[in-house]
């Protein structure tokens, strides 16, 4: 069984046929679809998939290239919403200096505020970066510091698509952050496959990040979770172990992060 840790499954490019979007997932072993919004109103869509589709939990809170659509008024929404039962983390959150669509301070101040309520409602976060990882991480260990007891038991959240190299993971893992992986480890440029083999399968995640980061050979058209095994079998080529293997840790660590053993009744169809 697999999880696919992040999919934007509430955009146009599923309204026609997201029913057998996930029936294709579920054929490739792919059971559970975290689903990180980008703002308020994302963060609806999301929680109206998540209570119509059992295998779906969603991440609430505003994308760091959405935040002309921040206010405080709206972060207070987002809190309401992170109590609903199948919202799982705060996210997608972070700081984009490739885009740099607001101005990097402001970036940064809506980024700790997210930070602040993952910390209030004990979830984790799940954080987008581009061209900005040192910083990111500079910031969520500050506030990981600062407040220890924060996830006490256990993870405190992953940065997905991750771009940095193996010291930075591991920084992240001694803070108790995870990595995770979509398409571009099935590139033959980049340096992903270089820092999927140093760090190994422990603390990573798949994803897909559809509709976007197509893995090869269907690079061009539109994403979507049904091709995690294609991305798992990568991995599982990188570090040189079974598929299953990477099925397993990585599943697990998904359901350990997010909490979904919480509820018996979440992960029962
Ligand atoms: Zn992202
Ligand atoms: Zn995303």
């Amino acid at each position: 069984m697999f999880i696919d840790s992040h999919c934007h499954l509430f955009y146009e490019d599923y309204q026609n046929d997201l029913a057998d979007v996930l029936a294709r997932a579920n054929d490739a072993g792919v059971e559970y679809f975290i689903v990180p919004a980008t703002n308020h109103e994302t963060a609806r869509q999301a929680l109206e998939l998540a209570e119509k589709y059992h295998g779906i939990f969603v991440a609430v809170g505003f994308h760091p290239l959405d935040l002309k659509e921040y206010t405080p008024e709206r972060l207070k929404l987002i809190e309401e919403m992170s109590r609903h039962p199948k919202v799982v983390a705060i996210g997608e959150i972070g700081i984009d200096y490739f885009y740099d669509r607001s101005p990097r301070e402001v970036q940064q101040e809506i980024f700790s505020l997210q930070i602040e309520l993952a910390v209030r409602r004990d979830l984790p976060v799940i954080v987008h970066t581009r061209d900005s990882v040192q910083e990111a991480i500079d910031i969520v260990v500050r506030h990981a510091q600062n407040n220890p007891g924060w996830k006490k038991e256990g993870k405190r959240g992953v940065f997905h698509c991750f771009t940095g190299d193996a010291r930075q993971a591991n920084v992240l893992f001694e803070n108790r952050f995870l990595v995770s992986f979509p398409g571009p480890v099935t590139f033959k440029k980049g340096e992903m496959p270089d820092v999927v083999k140093e760090i190994g399968l422990e603390n990573i995640m798949v994803e897909t990040d559809s509709p976007y980061l197509t893995p090869v050979p269907h690079r061009g058209k539109r994403n979507e979770p049904s091709y995690i095994p294609i991305i798992a079998q990568k991995i599982a080529e990188l570090l040189n172990v079974p598929i299953d293997e990477v099925a397993r840790t990585t599943t697990a660590n998904a359901i350990a992060l997010f909490g979904l053993q919480r509820d018996a009744r979440t992960l029962s169809p």
